[in-house]
């Protein structure tokens, strides 16, 4: 670095001290698990919902929704915030058994007429439902239209998944959230097609400290993790803020180059705007 451009980061470095708002967040956001569901359009209309992103640094995001349409409300007035994934559920109530109902393969197919969506997800399954004859049209639909598969699903679940479907890219949301970094880590050696998103795992920073084993898998697979907040309830809006600034103080701990990686280069990468 020259003496000119040495100072200037150093003019930056004060500035950015100076501001106590921006001094707890250096890095510019991907946020991988947000929910627009139909609870929150009255509470949070779409430019408050947009507003609250952008407060919490969060330049972009995969947005998904029960029903779908809270997702394009949002990706209509934000298309290049908004990474619009598709959710299988029409209502709450498909939650438990959409893989089991051909009604929600059609609507899928359907849905995806429109050619916006980046994925299809955020859903729920259980190991026995990975053979289902929907989730094997769903992950059919995925491959050839290069879509991410966003699954809240336990390891078990997630390893079935992608040794069944290895033509589909697979975002596991939460890390399973209950796997274990060690668990965690195997599955990103041994499956290329895993991406990992962190949203409501306070282990990895328990009391605001980075924990030393997913430190480590954070320096050896800086390219497969994603943060996330989850907006599941109408109440998490509010949490968006604050649980982004908890992210920013454990990304403070890592090396810079692999902390921007997971703040947003990888959801960058993954998800370039239209
Ligand atoms: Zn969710």
């Amino acid at each position: 670095m020259t003496a000119r451009g040495s100072l200037l980061a150093l003019a930056t470095m004060l500035l950015l001290v100076g501001d106590p708002r921006l001094a707890a967040a250096p890095y510019p956001l991907f946020d991988a698990h947000i929910h627009y569901s139909r609870p929150d359009w009255d509470a949070y209309p779409p430019e408050r919902a947009l507003a609250l992103l952008a407060r919490a640094g969060v330049r972009r995001a995969i947005v998904s929704s029960t029903p779908d349409d809270g997702t394009l409300k949002l990706y209509e007035r934000a298309p290049t915030v908004v990474v619009p994934f598709l959710r299988p559920y029409r209502t709450r109530e498909d939650m438990a058994g959409w893989h089991a109902d051909a009604g929600v393969a059609a609507y899928v197919e359907e849905r995806l007429r429109r050619g916006v969506y980046r994925g299809i997800g955020e859903f729920h399954l259980g190991a026995a439902g990975v053979d289902a004859p929907v989730v094997r049209r769903i992950a059919e639909l995925a491959a050839e239209r290069d879509l991410f598969l966003h699954a809240h699903v336990d390891a078990d679940t997630i390893e079935k998944l992608l040794a069944r479907y290895p033509k589909v890219r697979f975002l596991w949301a939460h890390a399973g959230m209950s796997a274990d970094a060690e668990t965690v880590g195997r599955l990103l050696d041994r499956f290329a097609r895993l991406w990992v998103e962190l949203a409501l795992r306070s282990d990895v920073a328990p009391g605001g400290r980075l924990d030393p084993a997913w430190r480590a898998r954070f320096l050896r697979h800086a390219d497969r993790f994603l943060v996330g907040t989850d907006t599941w309830v109408t109440s998490r809006w509010e949490a968006v803020e604050p649980s982004m600034r908890d992210v920013q103080q454990w990304l403070a701990e890592l090396p810079a180059e692999v902390a921007e990686r997971i703040a947003w280069k990888n959801g960058a990468r993954l998800f370039p705007a239209p």
